[in-house]
């Protein structure tokens, strides 16, 4: 084989594949190719997902999630700033509706203070009005560093600084398949053959098989949830001035829906969690029977159902009923009518599970030889996106042989 033509190939244009992507083309001189699916970037979870800028309160102290979400954050702050991304840290508030919510309320503030979070601000139920004029609850948490931003836009921007610096950004080429050869890999796309040094995947939705493909097991499967949203219609989008959320199931957090200020305007409300047959689902009627005897052939995938099938039923229902979605949202705000509400599209997050039918919580990427995989980035990976890109990148320095840097 001849010499390798580039020393990266970045698989997927999502927000992790271009921030990693632009990490390492601003560090090292190196000559890196992103190779992306569909005709667009930001196609799949990055451009469906909700447009928030987590502040890092979820997540367990010392966990990937929480080290990476609260330094990833101030680092989207800063980046949007700096390159004139619409954003807007405008704040969210927490509420509580039912007294036994309240002690989950009350982890969640202790973990807000121990992830180091600014600000946050214990509300008994006469205040959540000063923030939130059509709340109702009986207790809430502010969490002022939240905020809102285009991802979309943030890709683009990401993209520009990857070509400003000499890589290459390609989209409508699919990665196929990997061959190892002595001094490179050959790597088959369907817009032909490309040789490289190393292979960095942040696939997504299809992170396990791409991973298979190159001869890494990845331990774990993906399995597609959906996230449908409805959105207020305009004369009533004054119920929301921020970003209105329930307190989570500690066992199920990126369960519950809640109200999201757009930062182009508008106000979202959503999104749920179907199982998806097909992974990238973003209607009912999206099913591929090979998607479905995959996961169905999968232990972790029916250990999974066989736990938590009740859950699923619920937010199934929350699912095909508008009146059961709205009162999700009533709980929340209780002026809400039926006809406020319109749909308005989906997002479907890649979930990760592993053999026993645990979700994977945490961030996993994973080095193999001359290769790294990002095998679950679920939410806060957009917030935490340029924090998680210089992780890969310091990984890649380690691991893979990168000329010297730029
Ligand atoms: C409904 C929803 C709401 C969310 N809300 C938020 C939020 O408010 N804030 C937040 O921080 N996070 C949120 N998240 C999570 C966040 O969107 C994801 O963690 C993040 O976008 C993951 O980025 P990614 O690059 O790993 O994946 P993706 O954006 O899915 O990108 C993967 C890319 O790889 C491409 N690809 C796949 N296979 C191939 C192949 N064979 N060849 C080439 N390319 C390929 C895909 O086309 C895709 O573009 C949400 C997610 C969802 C689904």
């Amino acid at each position: 084989m001849t010499s390798p033509r580039y020393d990266v190939a970045v698989i997927g244009g999502g927000i992790i594949g271009l921030s990693t992507a632009m990490t390492l083309t601003s560090r090292f001189r190196v000559s890196l190719i992103l190779i992306e699916a569909e005709d667009r970037l930001a196609a799949h979870q990055t451009g469906n997902n909700s447009g928030v800028i987590h502040s890092g309160l979820y997540y367990k102290p010392g966990s990937l999630k929480a080290q990476n979400c609260v330094k990833g954050r101030e680092a989207m702050y800063r980046f949007c700033s700096e390159h004139g991304v619409a954003h807007d840290r405008c704040g969210k508030l927490v509420v509580a509706t039912s007294p036994d919510e309240l002690p989950a309320l009350d982890e969640l503030h202790r973990r807000g203070q121990a992830n180091g979070l600014q600000g946050l601000r214990r509300l008994p139920s006469e205040q959540l009005r000063d923030y939130e004029p059509h709340v109702a609850g009986i207790a809430g948490l502010l969490v002022p560093e939240t905020g809102i931003v285009d991802y979309k836009q943030v890709c683009e921007v990401f993209a520009a600084q990857i070509r400003q610096a000499g890589g290459t950004v390609q989209t409508s080429r699919r990665f196929l398949g990997c061959k190892r050869h002595s001094d490179a890999l050959a790597v088959e796309t369907t817009g032909g053959e490309l040789s490289c040094k190393s292979l960095i995947s942040c696939g997504g939705l299809q992170a396990d098989r791409i991973a298979r493909a190159c001869g890494v097991e990845p331990g774990l499967q993906i399995v597609p949830f959906r996230g449908e949203y409805y959105e207020l219609t305009p004369e009533r989008r004054s119920l929301v001035k921020n970003l209105i959320y329930p307190v989570p199931d500690p066992r199920f957090p990126f369960l519950g829906v809640h109200f999201t200020r757009m930062v182009h305007g508008g106000v979202e409300a959503g999104p749920n969690a179907v199982l998806a047959l097909k992974r990238e689902g973003y209607r009912h009627s999206n099913i591929s029977l090979s998607d479905v005897i995959e996961m169905a052939s999968y232990a972790g995938f029916r250990r999974l159902i066989a736990r938590y099938w009740k859950t699923g039923m619920g937010e199934l229902h929350r699912s095909l009923s508008k009146r059961a979605f709205c009162k999700a949202l009533q709980r929340l705000v209780p002026e809400l009518r039926m006809e406020d509400i319109t749909p308005a599209g989906a997002g479907v997050r890649a979930q990760a599970v592993d053999p026993s039918g645990a979700i994977v919580d945490d961030f996993r990427i994973v080095a193999a030889e001359r290769m790294i995989h990002v095998l679950n980035a679920p939410s806060p990976a957009a917030t935490a996106s340029i924090r998680i890109g210089e992780t890969i990148a310091e990984m890649a320095a380690r691991n893979f042989e990168l000329p010297v840097p730029a």
